[in-house]
């Protein structure tokens, strides 16, 4: 039988060739979007509304799937800062990257635990980011989206957590950096192309194992510092 991954921000970007290679790879996907894609989705994937920042629109998502089983949920939908910067940071603004990096990842993935739970091997993989190391996203990287850099090293603590809370269910963690990658959020400077990165992340993916469970891990499979 298909295995089922869920992809969230699944329109554009990495999410959108996450969905697209998992497909073409004969898995039945639920992809995940604010939007339905102006073109229809492609052959072989099924559409499901999903703001990820509504915690509404997080339990209309599980109600509505309510019994399939899950093997793989990818919780990749992202944001940076309107504005970046110290001076320019604006408390609600800061407040929505965190609903949408941060609380959407444990809520969706605290929601879908059933669905997971009937899966096989389950695999939660959360898509982080090195700005968010406390060790190494400073180390190359004059970014000072206060933000993003805050989400994404809460997103790292949720996962560690869940990662002890959803043992008992088999369900293994992961933290995923995939690199800096040519999508609308990378820029076009960015050294990875989008199909590479994806390509990447999904084998890690596939060799999770729960004893791992908790990690964070880069594309190139290096164990990223906290
Ligand atoms: P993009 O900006 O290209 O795409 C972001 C996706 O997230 C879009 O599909 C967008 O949907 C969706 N999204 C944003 N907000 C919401 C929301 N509130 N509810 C539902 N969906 C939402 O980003 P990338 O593809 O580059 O990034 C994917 C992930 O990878 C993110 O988590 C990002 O932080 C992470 N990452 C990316 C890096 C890079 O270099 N690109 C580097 C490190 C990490 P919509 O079209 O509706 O806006």
């Amino acid at each position: 039988m298909a295995r089922t991954v869920l992809v969230t921000g699944a329109g554009r970007g990495l999410g959108r060739e996450l969905a697209w290679q998992y497909a073409t790879g004969g898995w039945q996907v639920i992809a995940c979007g604010r939007s339905r894609p102006v073109h229809g989705t492609e052959t072989g994937i099924e559409f499901q509304p999903l703001e990820v920042a509504d915690p509404a629109s997080i339990s209309a998502l599980a109600a509505r799937l309510t019994g399939r089983p899950l093997d793989v949920l990818v919780n990749n939908a992202g944001v940076r800062s309107p504005l970046s910067g110290l001076d320019r940071l604006q408390p609600e603004e800061f407040l929505d990257v965190l609903r949408i990096n941060t609380l959407g990842p444990l809520l969706l993935t605290r929601a879908l635990r059933a669905n997971l739970r009937l899966g096989s091997s389950p695999v939660v993989a959360n898509i982080g980011s090195r700005a968010g190391s406390m060790a190494e996203g400073l180390l190359d990287d004059d970014d000072d989206d206060y933000a993003y850099r805050c989400s994404k090293a809460a997103l790292n603590m949720a996962t560690v957590q869940l990662a002890r809370d959803l043992q008992p269910d088999g369900i293994t963690l992961l933290s995923l950096h995939p690199g800096w990658v040519k999508t609308d959020m990378g820029g076009a400077e960015a050294v990875l192309p989008v199909e590479e990165s994806a390509k990447a992340l999904r084998s890690i993916i596939a060799a999770a194992k729960p004893e791992y469970s908790g990690a964070f891990l880069a594309f190139d499979g290096r164990s990223v510092s906290w």
